[in-house]
């Protein structure tokens, strides 16, 4: 579909630099944002070191390296002159987060050999169950007869996944091993079993830590959206077990097992700052600025490092809002802009869900998100737009006035793969736009996708280039004043409709 090449990028600002008589005219005439000079790499830099150094922490969501990191980013926002648009005067939004795990008082035995439920097997999702049946040993990729099955404990080995759709190399052996998982609990699910117990195979065995650090780690929610709830019910609980002993059970003759689920209400956070629009009529409506401030905190160590410092993800796009804020603060737009540092994205997009739900102004004064998650890593010259394709666009508009402001600003070959509806990662739905957009917000996604530390401890400041972040923050920096200067807001596509 459409492909846009930095030589197209290049012939438009020529074009427009033609076309006016003074150079302030062409400036003005192009749309070139005012307060561009004040996105500086220095300030980029040094946030990033500050928001994503080891202090920091990783970020996690639920715990205080979150709630630190906040109020870090609500002082810097304060000091970019952004005033409170959080709850009760303050730069924050609060909110309820459900947190269920399954508790260290879980057993589980087979013939009387007890069975670890943590070196040696990981129940997949936090449930309280009693389970007491005898073990069904079931050839993989096959269907007993459901009599046969009834009030059973099946035990089957994993299918290797045909192939991981194209997925980066380092996830390899933990969507091999959900892949393969879940490939024989959707068939075995539906047979009134007591438990699925799934075996490793080998590969599965050898990256065992994780998919089990990740299930071990539960599921979280928000109440008041039902996001992501906790445990669903009806289906038989699931665990899946390392090769010695899952060999083992599948020849044993019973299988026992108490498990619980812990729940905990933990609390995360949203910052929010804004500036008043100049325009009395459109300072009403609302440009709103996107980013996630959490990330994965502090896990297994690998090589030593145990803080996964999320410098890409999603320090980047947070710290590139602090920077077009302080070119917003010297020129404020005609419509107001509203900055939104979401927690919990990495739980589940649950902070931009509840915000979404729960939006510090009125929903339909948002006139646009303009959303970054990645925004600093890859090559140089190129960088995606999610929602410029349909069935992930919303707004043509929109679309126009980002793509617009590439030609004038930031100049990158915008690559169109990953905004594919066929794209193996489905990137499009994995960032804090996608709430906005289910509630026909025009919303855009700036990114430059994944790369090989995504979600490892060496996501780090020093892994960053800076000259690209700032080229980034420029380009969602004029993108969001062209929205805010328009005298039509972005419209919504006729016929469109959020779908997955
Ligand atoms: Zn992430």
């Amino acid at each position: 579909m459409m492909r846009f090449s930095r030589s197209t990028a290049l012939a438009s600002l020529a074009a427009a630099t033609l076309t006016g008589s003074t150079q302030a005219q062409n400036v003005r005439a192009a749309g070139i944002p005012p307060g561009l000079a004040a996105i500086r790499e220095a300030d980029l830099r040094r946030d990033m070191e500050a928001l994503a150094g080891d202090a920091m922490r990783g970020r996690e969501a639920g715990t205080i390296d979150e709630l630190r990191a906040s109020a870090w980013l609500a002082e810097r926002a304060r000091a970019a002159g952004l005033e409170p648009a959080g709850e009760d005067g303050t730069y924050f939004q609060f909110w309820p987060m459900r947190r269920a795990v399954t508790s260290p008082a879980s057993r589980a035995s087979y013939d009387g050999t007890r069975l670890d439920l943590d070196s040696e097997a990981v129940v997949a999702t936090p449930v309280d169950a009693t389970i007491d049946g005898p073990v069904l040993a079931v050839a993989t990729g096959t269907t007993p007869d459901s009599s046969a099955a009834r009030g059973k404990v099946l035990v089957t080995t994993l299918r290797a996944p045909a192939d991981l759709g194209g997925r980066t190399k380092r996830n390899d052996t933990f969507i091999y091993t959900l892949l393969g998982m879940f490939e024989e609990v959707r068939r075995l699910s539906k047979l009134e079993a007591a438990a699925i117990v799934v075996v490793c195979d080998s590969i599965a065995d050898a990256g065992f830590q994780f998919p089990s650090t990740w299930m071990h780690r539960g599921e979280y929610g928000i109440d008041s959206t039902g996001a992501r709830a906790p445990a669903p019910g009806g289906d038989p609980p699931v665990i899946l077990v390392r090769r010695a002993p899952g060999q083992r059970i599948a020849s044993a003759s019973r299988f026992t097992a108490t498990l619980i689920a812990d729940r905990f209400t933990q609390v995360s956070v949203n910052v929010i700052g804004r500036i008043r629009g100049t325009d009395p009529k459109l300072r009403d409506e609302y440009v709103l600025f996107s980013a996630h401030q959490d990330h994965d905190g502090v896990r297994f160590p690998t090589n030593g490092d145990s803080i996964w410092n999320g410098a890409d993800d999603n320090a980047s796009t947070s710290v590139a809002l602090l920077a077009i804020a302080r070119a917003w603060k010297q020129h404020p737009g005609r419509r107001s802009a509203l900055f939104v540092w979401h927690g919990a994205e990495e739980r589940g997009l649950l902070g931009s869900r509840y915000h979404a739900a729960h939006p510090v102004v009125p929903i339909t004064s948002i006139v646009a998100v303009v959303n970054g998650d990645m925004i600093g890593r890859n090559n140089p010259d190129t960088a995606s737009l999610l929602g410029s394709q349909p069935p992930h666009r919303n707004s043509a508009s929109l679309v126009r006035m980002a793509i617009d402001a590439n030609a004038r600003v930031s100049h990158f070959a915008i690559d169109s793969l990953w905004d594919r509806p066929a794209h193996p990662e489905g990137f499009y739905f994995r960032s804090d736009h996608v709430p906005y957009a289910v509630r026909n917000v025009p919303s855009l996604f700036f990114t430059t996708v994944l790369h090989d530390i995504y979600h490892t401890p060496f996501d780090e400041p020093s892994r960053i280039e800076y000259p690209k972040l700032t080229r980034m923050a420029k380009w969602m920096y004029a993108t969001g004043w062209a929205v805010s200067e328009t005298r039509e807001r972005p419209a919504i596509d006729p016929g469109y409709k959020f779908s997955r």
